[in-house]
């Protein structure tokens, strides 16, 4: 343990991982944090915190900090130290260098869920103002796009329905395909302690995580499914609350569209949806799904929550519509314990989705084709805009490898090891001309940029994160920025270099055009925050302090909409050459790519990625636990130790993707979801053989 003195004072702030949001207070010693208490009065964790919140800081003054801009005018050139002044006038100088030479289209950028929502709301405002085009996208592409896209066709709004308190109402739980005491600790408990006072818990997961049976809950059923199988899992369910006769035909008939109801009733109705005809594709035993649904539709307030093993397929987004259809048809939504809860990865994929940093939508999801937000936005920002979509990212890397596409802005993304197909990535970034990178430390995607601007950590900046249940949280300044400058403002000074002038004193005074120009947050203020707390959205006129629980008398977009879920095999089929499956997730010590928690204390508890295989296929292949094993796929090829577990199934295989050297995502396949791109991360037939070492 490290003796860091005594406290003198404390800031209120909110943790920068997961989509829980939890408020701390940083205690300080001087400009020095002695430690993160969590704060007792914050609303999304009322006082608790988990191991990686409490240890955030360290990575904060961590000696890799990068605190001088850099440049090089080829990637196999050393880094040279600049000014802030010649970094970002050369950035500009090369982004209107490439749009003279290739054309308005050939540059665009990357906010990310590590920003504020200030942040990101700049960075989108800099592509469609400054660059004049609309290649803006986020890391949510690759996690809960699908959630954007299947709750605004079905609900009408791109979010969560409840307050996180909200599942100590619940009578029943289906978690499914999200992992919440390793992914989201803080919500993880909570949700144990209403189980341990009653509530049933549903799982439906191809792994056994730790909600499947730990000392403290067991669940009431286990839909260990195989992966890639979800559709064909939710129609079943759905199959059983139609044909026995569960579904609620009264709320649903009242609240949403009745031809779109009927036509979905007499869809799911049909055989070939039935937990029987099922079986064989999901391989859960269909007395099990009977039952499982039973529960759900008569249970009580049921809750659904879902993570990135539900999104993160070729058919991420028809899950998320099944699941949103399941609660329609029971009633199961628009009051406190039940609704359809997306459990988002990171801190901010709530608030970075909010701001428009998508190809197709401006701050407050409306589309850019709708040209009356566009004549509200061309008047307050100064230019005319585009009414056609951006790229996306995967699009980007085509069009870089096309040549279309030579300049990239990326704030606080990890692309060249996050995204998947890595070698498909590395090839797309090594063909751009000019990458500028604005990060903490010299990461993955650093390795391929020509421009390094440093960021800010979270406590080197104000704004403000919005978590999983859509609460806005005050991002406090606790120390001064180790390169001189908050994110927004490199960001303001490359929008003024490029010609396109911005002057904002303070993050506050980028919420107050974000409240005057978006529907949702118009009630929105750093005083009001200062004042409440947090608010959830919409916050506006008619909530002034904010929207706990969404829907209650007529949803988003008036009546529900049930739309049809067929289920498409993926085309990541196992063959005798590649005969597991690999799906991927996260572990409780480290946060996804690793780049903040490999540089905290956090490393004490994990320090590297295994791949969990069953002790059936393990005997098969010769392997002992320990053992190295290749991992190869389609794509590429990887070494990692086993972990021999049963609480992988036969057939799966598993691992985490914290640590770069393990390469994770250099095996995992470019295919995506129908709807959004999302990356089908869950699913890639692999071979695993015994090795002698890396
Ligand atoms: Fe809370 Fe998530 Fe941070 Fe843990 S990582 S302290 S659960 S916000």
């Amino acid at each position: 343990v490290i003796d860091r003195g005594q406290p003198e004072h404390s800031v209120v702030t909110t943790c920068a991982y997961c989509g829980v949001g939890c408020s701390f207070k940083a205690e300080m010693k001087g400009s020095e944090v002695v430690r993160m208490v969590p704060n007792k009065d914050g609303h999304a964790n009322h006082g608790h915190s988990c191991v990686k919140g409490r240890f955030a800081f360290g990575y904060a003054t961590h000696k890799d900090r990068i605190k001088s801009p850099m440049i090089r005018k080829s990637i196999n050139d050393p880094w040279q130290e600049v000014s802030w002044e010649e970094a970002i006038n050369y950035a500009a100088s090369e982004f209107k260098r490439i749009q003279g030479q290739y054309g308005r289209q050939s540059v665009g950028g990357l906010t990310s869920s590590r920003c504020t929502n200030e942040e990101a709301y700049l960075v989108q405002k800099l592509i469609r103002a400054a660059f004049g085009n609309n290649n803006v996208d986020t890391c949510a592409r690759v996690c809960h796009s699908p959630t954007g896209y299947g709750l605004k066709q079905t609900l009408g709004e791109s979010a969560g329905t409840q307050t996180f308190d909200s599942v100590m109402q619940s009578d029943v739980i289906l978690v499914i395909g999200a992992n919440p005491t390793d992914g989201h600790p803080v919500f993880g408990s909570m949700m144990k302690r209403r189980i341990r006072q009653g509530a049933k818990l549903i799982v439906a997961d191809p792994r056994d995580i730790d909600l499947v049976k730990s000392a403290h809950v067991k669940a009431d059923y286990h839909l260990k499914l195989r992966p890639g199988t979800n559709v064909a899992l939710v129609n079943a369910l759905a199959h059983v609350i139609v044909a026995e006769g569960l579904a609620n035909d009264e709320f649903a008939l009242a609240r949403c569209e009745v031809a779109s109801y009927e036509k979905w009733k007499a869809f799911v109705g049909e055989e070939r949806n039935s937990p029987e005809a099922s079986e064989s594709t999901t391989g859960v035993p269909a007395e099990l799904v009977r039952q499982a649904a039973r529960l759900y539709a008569t249970g009580g307030n049921a809750a659904i929550y879902y993570g990135l093993g539900v999104t993160e397929h070729s058919q991420g987004s028809t899950t998320v519509i099944g699941i949103a259809n399941l609660a329609m048809a029971t009633g199961n939504i628009g009051r406190e314990g039940v609704g359809v809860n997306p459990l988002r990865g990171q801190n901010n994929v709530q608030g970075s989705c909010d701001m428009g940093s998508f190809p197709h939508e401006f701050p407050g999801y409306r589309h850019v084709s709708d040209s009356e937000t566009r004549a509200v936005l061309e008047q307050a920002w100064g230019v005319s805009l585009e009414s056609e979509p951006g790229l996306r990212i995967p699009n980007m890397f085509g069009a870089a490898l096309d040549g279309s596409f030579k300049g990239l802005y990326c704030e606080g993304e990890d692309i060249a090891q996050s995204d998947p197909d890595t070698q498909h990535v590395h090839a797309a970034l090594r063909a751009m001309e000019c990458v500028v990178v604005q990060d903490l430390f010299l990461n993955e995607t650093a390795k391929f940029a020509h421009v390094f601007l440093p960021g800010a950590s979270f406590l080197e900046k104000s704004g403000t994160f919005t978590n999983a249940e859509r609460r806005i949280s005050p991002v406090r300044r606790v120390m001064p920025p180790l390169a001189g400058y908050e994110d927004w403002e490199v960001t303001q000074l490359l929008a003024n270099a490029l010609g396109y002038p911005m002057n904002y004193k303070h993050a506050s005074e980028i919420m107050d055009e974000i409240a005057r120009l978006v529907p949702t947050f118009t009630g929105v203020s750093f005083a009001k925050l200062d004042e409440l707390g947090s608010v959830q959205w919409p916050c506006n006129e008619k909530a002034p302090n904010g929207t706990p629980t969404m829907h209650i008398d007529e949803f988003v977009r008036g009546k529900g909409r049930f739309l049809l879920t067929e289920y498409v095999p993926t085309q990541e089929r196992t063959s005798s050459r590649y005969p597991l499956i690999l799906t991927t997730g996260r572990i409780l010590s480290q946060y996804n790519v690793g780049a903040q928690t490999r540089r905290t204390m956090n490393s004490m508890w994990h320090s590297e990625d295994r791949l969990e295989i069953h002790a059936h296929d393990a005997e098969q292949r010769g392997v002992k636990d320990g053992d190295w094993v290749g991992i190869k796929s389609r794509a590429g090829e990887t070494v990692l130790r086993a972990l021999i577990t049963e609480r992988v199934q036969p057939g799966v295989v598993y691992t985490t993707f914290h640590f770069p050297e393990s390469g994770a995502n250099v095996i995992t396949t470019d295919n995506s979801d129908w709807a959004t791109n999302c990356p089908e991360y869950k699913v890639t037939a692999v071979q695993v053989t015994k090795v002698a070492g890396p």
